[in-house]
């Protein structure tokens, strides 16, 4: 529990969210300020930043929560797809600061827009990054 946290503050009921799903390490919710009807957000219990400071443990079990949630969205809601998307630090467009998952569920035609201007390697670029950051896992 961080005090300084609104979703430690949620997972702790002292601010009050609508419940999509909760287990004993996670609480999906609805997202206060939805890019479309159905946005949640999957937040592990434990206080955790970011992906730079996340435990085997909740990464092993975190992703099996977004599946059964996505799946259960697309069955009700009948979206045409789904994205998921998740931001570490501000760099990235994180504004709350404990590791959570955007479920967002999209139509064709809605006016979602997730987008980004796309970058070129020079030869040989690709392959030297990719090794660079291997040699680090
Ligand atoms: P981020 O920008 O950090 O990836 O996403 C934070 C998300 O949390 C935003 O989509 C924002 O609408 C949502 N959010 C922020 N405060 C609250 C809150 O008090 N309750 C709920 N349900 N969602 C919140
Ligand atoms: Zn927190």
């Amino acid at each position: 529990m961080n005090n300084n946290c609104i979703f430690c503050k949620i997972i702790g009921n002292e601010i009050s969210s609508v419940t999509l799903y909760e287990d004993d390490d996670f609480k999906v919710i609805m997202d206060i300020s939805p890019a479309v009807k159905g946005h949640a957000v999957l937040i592990p219990k434990k206080h955790i930043a970011n992906i730079f400071e996340m435990d085997e443990d909740t990464a092993s079990k975190i992703f099996v929560v977004a599946a059964k949630v996505a799946k259960a969205m697309q069955e009700e809601l009948k979206c045409d797809g789904l994205n998921i998307l998740q931001n570490n630090g501000d760099a990235a467009g994180q504004t709350v600061f404990h590791f959570h998952i955007h479920l967002i569920p999209r139509y064709i035609g809605d006016s979602v827009r997730i987008t980004w201007a796309h970058d070129s390697y020079k030869a040989g670029e690709a392959e030297m990054i990719a090794a660079a950051i291997n040699k680090r896992i």
